[in-house]
């Protein structure tokens, strides 16, 4: 073996992954079992005490997993990570870690539509209080932090409107008030944007977008940077004190860097349940094989049919960081240079009614709430994803009446340009 570290791509395609030891197989297996046995009754007290690592049961973690896990953490530059059900089950597994009742975490007002949901409703049943704070205004989130903040949530790219975060200057902000950064990297993935180079302590995406990448499978991972000193002042108990459930371990002191990865596993996996079925798993792992290809794609694409719109006398805008002259371009510049991402939304001079119109009209486009599939896809989010929203809200998150979001596929964009011309000219 030569010295040299190996490069995204080849990371994107070996990462975690050998020859299977029994059978040689050389694909990773999909090991479809829900547990493992156990060498004798020692192995078995040793790994449920965490004094050895090993398979005990797939609700806590499986050997296809781990090899998506080990992957993605390579592809972040983060210390470990942990596979979930989906998107927002990480977003439960990270938080559940860091809050108390009555404790607060920032979050960008800017977020893909089902979060915002989840940060309203869902989680303040759990007494976990989410403050709002505009990406484009970084003093809202010191002016939002109080001795009750746990957390900052961000969007790298944030939803609906590709816009791009200042992961740098919120970082900042993050660690002056003493807390870990979460970004979802969901609509970045990491062949554009490596948050933790950035200052992110913790990474989050749903898996289900680009890193899966066909559409096909549902799944979410939690990747912790390592970069977190959790043991200061008591403000995160999970992972500072003794531990009832494991002889009272404390599991910053006993795990280190990795810490926050096992505990997202070991009290939070183990107990809420929102295991990873290794099927998905598998899907997910030869997902990411390709993904530097496909991410390159989406976006040459995404440019050329913003470039396209921005000319077309039916659109009265297009919001597209990759676009010289958009609010974001600088941004994107810096953070994202091989593109800007394959998510953006353009504003018709019709209105609400075009939007829907010309929704209907699409052929080639799938009118559906995703993103981040191999085909191009169109919502109208006013009237869907964000429609829960008022209209302040609606306008301020990005959705207003008028705007029409795109996730850009790997199609030849001359027929995507095509289909989006009949459609805007029926
Ligand atoms: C889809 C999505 C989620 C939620 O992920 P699921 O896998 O659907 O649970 C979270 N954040 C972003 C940015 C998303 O696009």
């Amino acid at each position: 073996m030569s010295d040299r570290l190996p490069g995204f791509s080849t990371l994107a395609v070996h990462a975690g992954a050998q020859p299977d030891p029994t059978t040689g197989a050389r694909a990773t297996p999909i090991y479809q079992t829900t547990s493992f046995v156990f060498n004798d009754a020692d192995h078995a007290a040793s790994l449920f005490g965490l004094q050895s690592f090993g398979n005990i049961y797939t609700r806590i973690g499986n050997p296809t997993n781990a090899v998506l896990e080990e992957r993605v953490a390579a592809l972040e530059g983060g210390t470990a990570a942990l596979a979930v059900a989906s998107g927002h089950a990480a977003q439960v597994v990270v938080l559940q870690q860091l809050l108390q009742p009555g404790d607060e975490f920032i979050a960008a007002r800017k977020l893909y539509g089902g979060s915002i949901n989840q940060f309203t409703h869902a989680f303040k049943s759990f007494g976990w209080n989410v403050v709002w704070a505009d990406p484009d205004d970084i003093t809202t989130f010191e002016r939002a932090v109080s001795p009750r903040t746990k957390a900052i949530f961000i969007e790298s790219i944030a939803n609906p409107g590709g816009s791009i975060t200042d992961i740098e200057a919120i970082s900042t902000v993050a660690r002056k008030a003493g807390v870990p950064l979460i970004v979802d990297n969901t609509l970045a993935s990491p062949y554009l944007i490596r948050p933790i180079d950035h200052g992110a302590d913790i990474v989050v995406h749903s898996l289900t977008k680009f890193l899966g990448g066909h559409g096909n499978s549902l799944g979410g991972i939690i990747v912790d940077a390592g970069t977190f000193d959790w043991s200061t002042g008591g403000k995160y108990p999970m992972l500072s004190e003794p531990r009832p459930e494991y002889h009272g371990i404390r599991l910053q002191e006993t795990f280190g860097n990795f810490a926050f990865a096992i505990a997202c596993r070991v009290l939070g996996l183990r107990d809420l349940g929102p295991a990873l079925s290794p099927f998905n798993a598998f899907m997910i792992l030869t997902g990411i094989e390709t993904l530097p290809l496909r991410m390159q794609k989406h976006c040459d694409n995404a440019k050329a049919i913003a470039e396209f719109l921005a000319g077309h006398p039916a659109v009265a805008s297009v919001s597209y960081a990759g676009l010289p002259g958009d609010k974001y371009n600088q941004l994107a510049r810096k953070y994202a240079p091989r593109g800007a991402g394959a998510v953006f939304t353009f504003s018709l001079k019709g209105g609400y009614d075009a939007g829907v119109s010309l929704v209907s009209k699409l052929q080639l486009f799938s009118h559906l709430a995703n993103v981040g599939d191999t085909r191009s896809l169109v919502i109208h989010p006013a009237s869907t994803t964000h429609s829960q929203l008022d209209d302040a809200a609606k306008i301020k998150s990005g959705a207003g009446p008028d705007v029409v979001r795109l996730s850009i596929g790997i199609e030849d964009k001359e027929d995507l340009i095509a289909d989006l011309e009949q459609a805007l000219s029926a």
